[in-house]
């Protein structure tokens, strides 16, 4: 973890306020996330991963969005999603072709959202024709981070409408394939260097050889994808929190104001000390549901609440860093004020705070059944 942090600030630290004001991620960070092992953290050495463990991916997301939660997310879909995806359901062929590509240098993305379905995801739009031994795509996507540089997009499109939900099913898709277009990427408040892109998908010609796992089931994928994905999400805001307050504390330990360091205020002290404690519980219930997945346990509820609370955490962390640099907080000067913007995707994307919290419920509800 420690030798993870090294590299985050030696190779992507200068480089972080760049890709933020330019929207744009350095090809350089990918290619040494690459060079790291890091895209590939799960993947069997047969196909050039590192082959280590979904608890190391939890720890290098959160060290890689101490530093910047944009190359954290790149990371972190390519490790939570995307790898898993093709190493759990990928045929031998599958994953000789793709395992390959993503542990050494190629990014994938995750395509599930659509403009009209968001928090519904499953009464997504785009439809996959079957013909002979292909399938004909067409629809849209929207939301589909790294598209920028993804090689290879996972597609749900529906089969089947008439069968509802399961009729979505996961296709391999391509860059190149003709009539797939990258749209141009989204303006945004913050993560700005991931590249968040609509794709179009205009008589997308697919071979049947390329659908992931069995036709029908790309719903279930989705969603244990997730609920895996989650504990992620909760990692990068973890990291997030931990990073803006590292870079805060220094400041106010050498501030004078009154004659005295502003840390020695009783009033910031406090404030700094609950901050504190909400970090350190938001890291252990993220390493809880890391935990517990890894030991092959129930982690469903434990992964919702982590995602949920790490993102409040980042949320009032930001915040209060900012209040206690004073001024110089709010301006570009320091990286406070961009962990502000980048922390708020917490509470929207793979579930929204209020998808995590209707999920909790559920299983609280059904606690108390007996
Ligand atoms: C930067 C970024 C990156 C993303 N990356 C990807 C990606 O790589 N792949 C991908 O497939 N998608 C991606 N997404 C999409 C993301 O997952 C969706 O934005 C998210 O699921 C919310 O959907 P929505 O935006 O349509 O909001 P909506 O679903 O319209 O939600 C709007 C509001 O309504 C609330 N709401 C909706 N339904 C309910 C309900 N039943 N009960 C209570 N409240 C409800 C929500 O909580 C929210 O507050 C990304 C989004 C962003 C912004």
């Amino acid at each position: 973890s420690s030798l993870k942090n090294k590299y985050a600030q030696e190779r992507i630290a200068p480089l972080v306020s760049k890709m933020d004001e330019n929207s744009a991620m350095d090809e350089e960070v990918i290619k040494s996330l690459f060079e790291q092992g890091l895209m590939g953290i799960e993947i069997d050495p047969e196909y050039g991963g590192t082959g280590s463990t979904f608890f190391s991916s939890i720890l290098v997301i959160e060290e890689l969005a101490k530093v910047d939660p944009s190359v954290a997310v790149l990371c972190d879909i390519q490790n939570t999603l995307i790898n898993t995806l093709f190493a759990n359901l990928g045929t031998p062929v599958q994953k000789e072709k793709y395992l390959s590509r993503l542990s050494t240098d190629m990014v994938g993305s995750f395509c599930l959202s659509e403009a009209e379905s968001g928090s519904d995801a499953f009464s997504l739009k785009t439809r996959a024709e079957k013909h002979k031994d292909y399938y004909i795509i067409n629809g849209s996507k929207m939301w589909i981070s790294n598209a920028e540089h993804a090689g290879v997009f996972l597609v749900m499109a529906n089969v089947d409408p008439s069968n509802g939900y399961r009729g979505i099913t996961c296709f391999i898709v391509d860059r190149d394939t003709e009539g797939l277009e990258i749209c141009k990427k989204e303006n945004k408040l913050g993560l700005r260097a991931s590249s968040t892109c609509p794709l179009n998908f205009d008589n997308v010609k697919v071979p049947e050889k390329n659908i992931l796992g069995q036709v029908g089931h790309g719903y279930k994928y989705a969603i244990g994808m997730l609920n895996e994905g989650r504990i992620g999400i909760a990692s990068q805001m973890l990291g997030l929190a931990q990073g803006c307050f590292d870079h805060t504390i220094p400041y106010t330990r050498q501030r004078v104001q009154f004659g005295k360091r502003i840390f020695d205020f009783q009033g910031l002290q406090h404030q700094i000390a609950h901050v504190a404690t909400q970090i350190e519980a938001a890291r252990l219930l993220t390493y809880n549901a890391a935990r517990l997945k890894e030991a092959g346990k129930p982690f469903i509820k434990e992964a919702c609440m982590a995602k949920y609370f790490a993102a409040e955490v980042a949320t009032l962390t930001t915040s209060k860093c900012i209040e206690w640099m004073g001024g110089v907080g709010f301006t570009k000067d320091y990286p406070i004020e961009k962990f502000y913007r980048d922390c708020k995707i917490g509470t929207i994307y793979e579930g929204t705070t209020n998808i995590q919290l209707s999920t909790l419920a559920k299983f609280i509800d059904k606690e108390y059944d007996h």
